[in-house]
């Protein structure tokens, strides 16, 4: 018999009430070890907050609206009631514990067991007329408590303050293993209740790498100047040469890094630096060569989505290729002639497209620009130094550039075997030098501009690949207005020519776990892309006061400014002067949007404060 989910949700209940992370260790721990193999397998699943394995391509596909529709009919609550209760709690699954309140009591009848198939079922059926009665089905039998916790698990926000790696923690708690031992199983596997199953048997160590499941990026710290960037370079240099190990936990790596700093002048840092062009397309991280599955090809984005779909030249590209892989790099949209990449805008018109027709692949031809390679034939290369990844990455190209031109469509080999405007190599090099001097730092992001480019990036020649940390080995340097990666929060009918679509947006930053709104704009987008918004957040509205209503927080923009001032009139305690949206950010995760902290250090560095309003 499995173990009970009530069990389950009163530990998620648990869990929210505290925020020491040792006691929520603790408590996961205790948890795991009273299941059996199988149900641990099931609950650090859960816990972590996802229905599915990151190797399993199964999405449920359940916005709030059909949720709330079903906590509606099952606790009778009217629209108005619905509102008031989603207001009153903060999320749906909360709401739905108050509401399901005055329904009968219901046994304690589910396992986790019956979770796992019930999510199967709902992900395999279509469209919501086949996903409404199975959610029916399940939250009727749901204790309110279970309902809260389904709902929150469905909705992909558990909010109990447990990220992964805390589970993973728990994990080697539980059963006597390293957090280093886990963690890596898991970046090998992509799977933590095959994990949790290893952990409880003792084989860690057999795990092996399997490709097809996406890696964590590492992400580059932004700076704003020449100047910046070399002090801020030599920091990280110094603290590289002290020893610092990158095994240590990050709140004692940054200790230590200040303590024993090596003294070392910007020019010997400079010296470590290895200088690559910032592509302005999409990061994205490309599996190949697999020889257990010969030809599949993988591309995923930040948010570890497969977005091969919207790329099928790049898929077809790597699929000749036999020599396991997996490339870290960015798409852009590439002109051939000149080799250089096209504006991003160009690369816009074919984020999120399921089918790509043959005039679009012609009109905006794409590329792998690759800067890393963080797998080769049998070896993980992330701790090897970027030196050597690059001198690998480098002999990688050499031999499969070539192979990467043979980009015919699929099953029209004969007609398009000729096409000239297909054939060039889909696999790119990305230049990299040396750093020798500052004035050449200087040069070098002024001519990465004139070539297109953002600006340029600054990476640690001897650092480790650290998958999901933004860390000072990677810098960013790109001279422009500030801008904030932002998720809209609310939605409003505009004027005048758009008065029927939903096109001024509400915008927020994080908060530790919160949301914290900062500002509103209505300006930057197409109208092609506000009638895709519209369509899309009425699917997802939280509350509707009619002209205004409060969206689940999906969609994130990057936004620029002129300034940023203190403000009663967001919850943030900022708001942002003559903001507009640059782009819509769908290569970005709700979880890496910029912070409150980021935009007080934009409020503290503006040369020109404004007057606070
Ligand atoms: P941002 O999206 O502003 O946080 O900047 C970081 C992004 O720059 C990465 O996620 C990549 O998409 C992009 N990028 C462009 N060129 C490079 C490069 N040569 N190395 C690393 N990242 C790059």
């Amino acid at each position: 018999m499995s173990a009970p989910l009530q069990r389950f949700a009163e530990l998620c209940e648990q869990l929210s009430t505290t925020n020491k992370k040792l006691e929520k260790r603790s408590l996961i721990t205790d948890y795991l070890k009273s299941l059996t193999s199988e149900d641990a397998s099931r609950a650090t699943l859960f816990l972590s907050g996802q229905p599915f394995t990151e190797i399993d391509s199964r999405t449920l596909n359940v916005g709030g609206s059909l949720l709330s529709k079903v906590v509606s009919h099952l606790s009778g609550a009217d629209q108005t009631a619905m509102y008031a209760a989603y207001r009153r709690n903060g999320d749906l699954g909360a709401a739905a514990f108050d509401l399901f309140q005055s329904r009968q009591k219901v046994p304690q009848v589910l396992t986790l067991k019956d979770i796992e198939r019930a999510l199967e079922d709902i992900a395999a059926a279509k469209g919501p007329t086949g996903k409404q009665p199975r959610l029916l089905d399940l939250l009727e039998k749901s204790t309110p408590l279970e309902a809260k916790y389904l709902i929150k698990l469905m909705s992909g926000d558990m909010r109990i303050g447990v990220k992964q790696s805390l589970v993973e923690e728990a994990i080697a708690f539980a059963y006597s293993a390293q957090p280093a031992e886990v963690r890596r199983a898991i970046m090998l596997t992509g799977s933590l209740p095959e994990v949790t199953a290893m952990a409880i048997a003792g084989t860690l160590n057999e795990a092996h790498m399997r490709l097809f499941h996406a890696l964590g990026f590492m992400l580059a710290s932004p700076v704003a100047t020449v100047e910046e960037a070399i002090e801020r370079f030599t920091e990280e240099i110094a603290a590289e040469r002290s020893g610092v190990s990158e095994a240590l936990p990050e709140e004692e790596r940054l200790a230590k890094r200040v303590e024993t700093a090596v003294d070392t002048t910007p020019l010997q840092a400079i010296r470590e630096a290895q200088l690559e062009d910032k592509y302005d397309g999409v990061r994205a991280q490309l599996h190949c060569g697999d020889p257990r599955e010969p030809g599949r090809v993988a591309l995923f984005s930040r948010n570890r989505e497969d977005i091969g779909e919207s790329f099928p030249e790049l898929i077809e590209a790597f699929e000749h290729i036999s020599e396991p892989a997996i490339l870290d790099g960015e798409i852009v949209a590439w002109n051939p002639t000149d080799q250089r990449a096209l504006p991003f805008t160009s690369l816009q018109q074919r984020l999120g497209r399921k089918r790509v027709s043959r005039e679009m692949r012609e009109r905006t031809p794409v590329v792998f620009v690759a800067f890393d390679l963080l797998y080769l034939k049998e070896e993980l290369l992330l701790e090897r130094p970027l030196s050597e990844r690059r001198s690998a990455l480098e002999q990688f190209t050499e031999s499969h550039e070539t192979a990467t031109m043979n980009c015919v469509q699929r099953g029209q080999a004969d007609l398009f075997v000729d096409d000239t405007n297909d054939h060039f190599p889909r696999l790119i090099l990305a230049p990299a030098v040396q750093l020798r001097s500052a004035e050449q730092l200087n040069r070098a992001y002024t001519e990465a501009r004139a070539r297109g480019n953002e600006g340029v990036m600054l990476k640690a020649r001897l650092s480790i690949y650290q998958p999901g940390r933004r860390g000072l080995a990677w810098l960013k340097l790109k001279r422009e207005l500030a801008t904030l990666d932002v998720v809209v929060t609310g939605a409003e009918y505009g004027h005048g020519r758009r008065v029927g679509v939903l096109s001024d947006y509400t915008f927020a930053v994080r908060d530790g776990d919160e949301l914290k709104n900062i500002g509103k704009a209505y300006s930057g987008l197409t109208d092609a892309e506000i009638d895709e918004l519209t369509a899309f957040f009425k699917e997802h509205t939280l509350e509707d006061f009619g002209g205004f209503r409060t969206v689940e927080p999906l969609i994130v923009l990057e936004v620029a400014f002129n300034n940023i001032m203190r403000s009663d009139r967001h919850d943030s305690g900022f708001a942002l002067r003559f903001p507009r949206i640059l782009r819509i950010r769908i290569d970005k995760p709700v979880s890496e949007i910029d912070t409150l902290e980021r935009a007080e250090e934009i409020y503290n560095t503006q040369p020109d404060k404004p007057q606070d309003s």
